[in-house]
């Protein structure tokens, strides 16, 4: 039987390995304790009764297959190196690391009672909080203004970003009117078109009084800050030779078959790659069904290979359990807070995922 080395348990990696599970030895490689479902990561930081349904375990995802606990530190065709030293031959091997993104938004710790901890711990820091300093108006730093304001309303939210409008991406300027009508009916501050003149000298997510500057002279007096943006793709163990078509960003060129361009039997999926959409767990999702297709295929030496289509612009912002907006496939015009509670908001795919993960929601 074919060896299929799936790198990174995420969205992406998480639904190949299941995929390919009955006509593989499948091997996840991951070195998070379990999955951590961060759709729904600032939810489960302003309210506790959400933390612990964002961590899946890994144990009921493959019948066959094998999860091991580390890094992959050295890829190269045929053979994945991990941390431990170990050396795995692999016929395939699919890279699905994932990016890394600053805590709260997604996890920096492996180990999931640190990391209930330390989301804990936060959730306490910004219940001390009176004024909150999000830097970032793009959908995590909206996301999270939304569900800070859900869980206490009387605390002032401010947003700093130095593009202009909230939202960069495709999205229309009445969607992101909307959002700037939600955010004033929630009291929330936008300052746009400025950034602080330098960090505040606190660390994020710590509760410790300071005063900050904008480029525009204005001055932001604030109890916490967190950092909403700086999405980095995790790509930094790939041989020369597969390194090759890396971007100066770490992001990876695909085929439209998500090969790696010039390889046979390495693919790229999810966060990862350049494919030309937004970055979302969705959109990891639908690679990972074309690549185990293809793989499928190539094991059943069939030449029936799939071309993936990106997906046009979609975006699901909640903000807060009721409100936000979303812009979904096909639909001209957006979807207001009702709809958005209903798709996202109200119950942040956790049963999607505890079904993939086949734990009991
Ligand atoms: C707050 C927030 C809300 C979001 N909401 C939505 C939403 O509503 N809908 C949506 O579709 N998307 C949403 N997204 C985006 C979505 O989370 C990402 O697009 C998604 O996580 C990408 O999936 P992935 O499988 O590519 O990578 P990831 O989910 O990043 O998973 C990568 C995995 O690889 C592991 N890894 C890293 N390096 C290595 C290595 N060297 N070896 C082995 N394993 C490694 C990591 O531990 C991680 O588990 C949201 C993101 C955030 C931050």
């Amino acid at each position: 039987m074919a060896t299929v080395i799936v790198i990174g348990g995420g969205y992406g990696g998480a639904a190949t390995a299941k995929a390919l599970d009955d006509v593989a030895d499948v091997v996840l490689i991951e070195p998070k304790e379990e999955f951590v479902h961060n759709i729904a990561a600032l939810r489960g930081l302003v309210d506790p009764e959400w933390t612990d349904r964002i961590f899946y375990p890994y144990g009921r995802l493959l019948s066959r297959g094998r999860v091991i606990r580390d890094y992959a530190v050295h890829v190269e065709v045929g053979t994945v190196t991990i941390g431990s030293g170990e050396r795995i031959p692999a016929d395939y091997i699919v890279l699905a690391s994932g990016s890394t993104y600053p805590f709260p938004a997604k996890m920096d710790v492996h180990d999931s009672a640190m990391a209930k901890s330390k989301i804990a711990t936060t959730r306490a820091e910004l219940i001390k909080a009176d004024q909150v300093l999000l830097l970032g108006a793009g959908p995590v730093g909206l996301e999270l203004s939304g569900e800070i304001k859900a869980a206490w309303p009387n605390k002032a939210v401010t947003v700093v970003d130095p593009i202009d409008d909230v939202l960069s991406g495709q999205y229309s300027d009445a969607m992101r009117k909307e959002i700037r009508r939600q955010l004033e009916e929630l009291g929330v501050d936008l300052l746009l078109g400025t950034s602080l003149t330098k960090e505040p000298p606190t660390p994020p997510g710590v509760a410790s009084t300071f005063t900050a500057t904008t480029t525009s002279g204005a001055e932001i007096t604030a109890d916490i800050w967190f950092r909403c943006y700086g999405i980095v793709p995790n790509s930094d163990y790939l041989s020369e030779e597969l390194a090759e078509t890396r971007l100066a960003n770490g992001h990876l060129e695909v085929t439209p078959q998500l090969r790696l361009p010039g390889q046979e039997t390495v693919f790229a999926i999810g966060d990862l790659t350049a494919i030309p959409e937004a970055k979302r767990g969705g959109a990891a999702g639908r690679h990972a069904e074309v690549v185990a297709s293809n793989i499928r295929a190539l094991i059943e030496d069939s030449d029936e290979l799939v071309a993936y289509q990106p997906a046009p612009p979609l975006i699901l912002l909640p903000l807060g359990p009721t409100g936000g907006v979303s812009q979904l496939p096909g639909q001209e015009d957006f979807a207001g807070p009702e709809m958005t509670a209903q798709i996202k908001g109200q119950h942040m795919f956790a049963d999607r995922y505890a079904e993939m993960f086949n734990v009991g929601e």
